[in-house]
């Protein structure tokens, strides 16, 4: 979902990247929830959207508990939050293959008309 030079940029980042969470790495905070954040996307989905977010667990690792009342919010808060404000027109969660980062739980947000 990424262009050539965008996915090229990606695939020499995670060849020279340290063992170190890319989600981790400070990355611009755009939005804030209880659990969750919105931050920017360094290699974004730039062949299927005109923007491209992620939304992350703001801590990399959560106790059950925690992810417990993360889930929660994300069903319950953030999800409804971003159907209501109607700004993003897609979310999805890369799965197994596709998932790059699976040690950090994310969603890609991307608006694409
Ligand atoms: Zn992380």
């Amino acid at each position: 979902m990424r262009s050539a030079i965008t996915e090229g940029k990606y695939v020499d980042y995670c060849k020279t990247a340290s063992d170190d969470c890319p989600l981790c790495d400070g990355r611009k905070v755009l939005r804030k929830f209880w659990f969750w954040e919105i931050v920017e996307n360094h290699y974004p989905y730039d062949l299927v959207s005109d923007l491209s977010h992620i939304l992350i667990t703001k801590r990399h690792r959560l106790c059950w508990f925690g992810r417990g009342l993360a889930t929660l919010e994300l069903y319950f808060r953030v999800f409804p939050t971003l159907r209501r404000e109607d700004f993003y027109t897609i979310c999805l969660e890369n799965l197994n293959r596709q998932k790059t980062v699976p040690g950090h739980a994310h969603w890609h947000i991307l608006q694409a008309d």
